[in-house]
């Protein structure tokens, strides 16, 4: 079973590891320790910060670990439960999904204890983390294949009260742009997971293309911060968006997302933060080592804002090209 030497309940700040059995060749009753820090002071809700649920998404565990050595426990009204690399294994490869298992972690919720590594991981989160939480942030950024806006992110939510608190917690983060993102609805994301165990649940995408952006990072940084001093735990930060209204946009429909239908290599006709409306040309594949074959265009299904982009130019069938932020019509 994973084991901490941290004690939740214990004032003050404590730095340590999870420790997840992982007997391997090379390692027969080694462990896969994965950082955790608590800092606890006073009465008030409990926060469960997550970063690095991808491995080549930078910006939040970077955050993360200013946060755990920044943060004076004085204060804090209530508990910050911070794990800023929580798929260790994938970060220490600087790849999506976890080397050991071959999956991803954020398809793995609920988790299984019993079953591979990544599974585990995402098990302690859903079963251990969850239930001491109030509210949970889980800081990505687009990865290797996707460039993205900087925004916050929230989940659909059936649960009119959740989702009002989820909401505001949204807009007090900041961003330049809010996003409603289904992933498909696929209830495997620790964000969905999170949800249906009713915590206050907010999400980001903080950049992406595999690399680390310095504007990404200084909205994720003022923005985790605004989010703290929303829910309360944080004294001494001013939300400087508090109540605004920024606009809300959706990505929860299949025509959000323009995918390839041939294996070519695309060329987009958009950058990020551009404006397009359906039927517009996206962008075209080339068939590089068919001189004679016409390219194929790609049209947007849905209007909106240039939100993702991919990075890598070969493209096969089924892959993302671009994503599609539609204003939402709450
Ligand atoms: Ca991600």
């Amino acid at each position: 079973m994973p084991h901490t030497e941290i004690d939740f309940d214990r004032p003050g700040k404590q730095v340590g590891f999870i420790d997840f059995p992982h007997s391997v060749h090379t390692d027969a009753w080694g462990v896969l320790p994965v950082p955790l820090c608590v800092i606890k002071n006073g009465a008030g809700p409990t926060v469960l910060l997550q970063g690095g649920n991808h491995g080549d998404e930078y910006e939040g565990p970077i955050i993360l670990g200013e946060l755990v050595r920044d943060l004076d426990p004085a204060r804090v009204t209530g508990r910050l439960i911070i794990v800023p690399a929580i798929n260790r294994p994938a970060i220490e490869a600087g790849n999506r999904c976890s080397p050991l298992d071959g999956l991803n972690f954020n398809r793995t919720f609920p988790g299984n204890p019993t079953g591979s590594i990544t599974e585990q991981l995402s098990s302690y989160v859903h079963d251990v983390l969850f239930p001491l939480a109030d509210m949970f942030v889980d800081l990505h950024s687009g990865g290797s294949s996707l460039d993205m806006i900087p925004s916050a992110i929230m989940e659909p939510c059936n649960d009119p009260g959740l989702a009002q608190k989820i909401r505001a917690a949204v807009v007090a983060f900041g961003a330049p742009i809010n996003v409603v993102i289904s992933n498909y609805g696929d209830p495997r994301t620790s964000t969905a997971a999170a949800v249906r165990a009713g915590l206050v649940t907010v999400g980001t995408e903080l950049g992406g293309a595999g690399a680390i952006s310095p504007e990404a990072l200084k909205i994720g940084r003022n923005g985790l911060y605004n989010l703290l001093a929303h829910f309360g735990v944080v004294a001494g930060a001013k939300p400087d968006r508090q109540g605004v209204p920024l606009p809300v946009h959706d990505i929860t429909g299949a025509g959000a997302y323009v995918r390839a239908n041939q294996t070519g290599v695309f060329e987009p006709f958009h950058r990020l933060g551009d404006k397009v409306s359906a039927g517009q040309g996206a962008g075209r594949i080339h068939f590089l080592s068919n001189p004679d074959k016409t390219p194929v265009e790609l049209v947007y299904e849905k209007a909106g804002v240039v939100y993702g982009m991919r990075q890598p130019g070969i493209v096969r069938p089924g892959n993302c090209c671009v994503v599609v932020a539609s204003p939402s019509e709450v």
